[in-house]
């Protein structure tokens, strides 16, 4: 058996089209949907994301605005910027790139965000209101999780499901959206004992634990779903080609990728032995990550629609 791979590229770009649509229909309303980022100092990575999410919402028709503080900045000053985007009406979704700096109380940020804009889906009250099944923002990478399962016509009704991590963003809210979406969920974290009789049981397994490649065949049930979330940074030679074989037609843009950029992103699944026994999986790039922006956009109109009494 070969799994099918779920092209999360493919589904992201009809989502942003879904999403070009909506906001087509709110700026007939006279509705300008807008997205503020909150970006602290200036680590590379999380700048790129910034453009790229500032790119998409142009592309859309989005307005964005890009928020950049020092390095040095303490929690007052950022809790003060988020106090100005919270009343600011043309704003109605606030993002604050992670990480934040140590002497920044990652905790205070997030709550001060007004849960009416909180397009990450991390506050309290917007974990709150998904624990209760309520109508609510949700975290960008679990909901896009779902559409993936949805539109792969993934059967997830009496389904077992099992989430593997327990963060805040990711483990947590997808447990709780594969319980209303009536699948048996188990969450392992890294005391469970024996993570791998318990993937066995399997229909769908979600991996979420910035571990590279550890979820291998012998994780996995016979025609199980795999959805890979971890993003793991691999630079080293030996290790990619343990994971891929050495360089060959078949693993041609892996390498390319290590040769230009010294390094490739590899998930926690070891795609080429789970690939043999899963009906379908997410390919790391081009699985999950593509969806997290797209869901961004898609809570941006969602958050837009709320705040202003329009039906979701
Ligand atoms: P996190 O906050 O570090 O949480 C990791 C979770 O995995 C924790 O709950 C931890 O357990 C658990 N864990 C660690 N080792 C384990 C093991 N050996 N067996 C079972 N569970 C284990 O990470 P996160 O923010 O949830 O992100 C997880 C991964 O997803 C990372 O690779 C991250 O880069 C990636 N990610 C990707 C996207 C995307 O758009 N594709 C978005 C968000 C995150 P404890 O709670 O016991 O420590």
């Amino acid at each position: 058996m070969s799994a099918t791979i779920i092209n999360g590229t493919r589904i992201a770009e009809d989502l942003k089209s879904e999403v070009l649509l909506e906001v087509k229909t709110l700026r007939e309303q006279g509705i300008q949907p807008g997205l503020a980022v909150v970006l602290v100092g200036e680590d590379a990575a999380s700048s790129a994301y910034v453009d790229m999410k500032a790119r998409t919402c142009e592309k859309l028709g989005i307005t964005s605005r890009k928020i950049v503080l020092p390095s040095s900045s303490t929690t007052e000053d950022l809790l003060s910027n988020v106090s100005r985007l919270n009343q600011d009406d043309s704003i109605d979704g606030i993002l604050i790139q992670l990480p934040l700096p140590s002497q920044v109380s990652k905790h205070k940020v997030l709550e001060h965000v007004d849960p009416r804009k909180d397009v990450d889906g991390f506050h309290s009250s917007n974990l709150g209101s998904l624990l209760l099944g309520q109508e609510t923002l949700v975290a960008c990478t679990p909901s896009g999780v779902m559409e993936l399962l949805r539109r792969s016509g993934v059967n997830l009704q009496g389904a077992n499901a099992v989430v593997l991590g327990r963060s805040d963003d990711v483990g947590k809210p997808q447990a709780v959206l594969l319980m209303h979406a009536n699948a048996t969920v188990t969450i392992c974290h890294s005391k469970t004992r024996h993570v791998a009789e318990i993937t066995r049981q399997a229909d769908v397994v979600v991996a979420a634990m910035g571990r590279t490649a550890m979820v291998t065949r012998d994780f996995i049930k016979p025609g199980a779903v795999v959805m890979d979330v971890g993003t793991n940074k691999v630079s080293d030679k030996e290790t990619i080609e343990r994971l891929f074989g050495a360089p060959s037609a078949t693993n041609e843009a892996r390498w390319n990728d290590f040769n230009r950029r010294g390094h490739i992103w590899v998930g926690d699944v070891d795609e080429r032995s789970v690939m043999e026994v899963a009906s379908m999986i997410t390919p790391v790039p081009g699985g999950v990550g593509p969806m997290t922006i797209a869901m961004l956009m898609k809570n941006t109109i969602k958050a837009a629609r709320m705040r202003r009494g329009i039906a979701c």
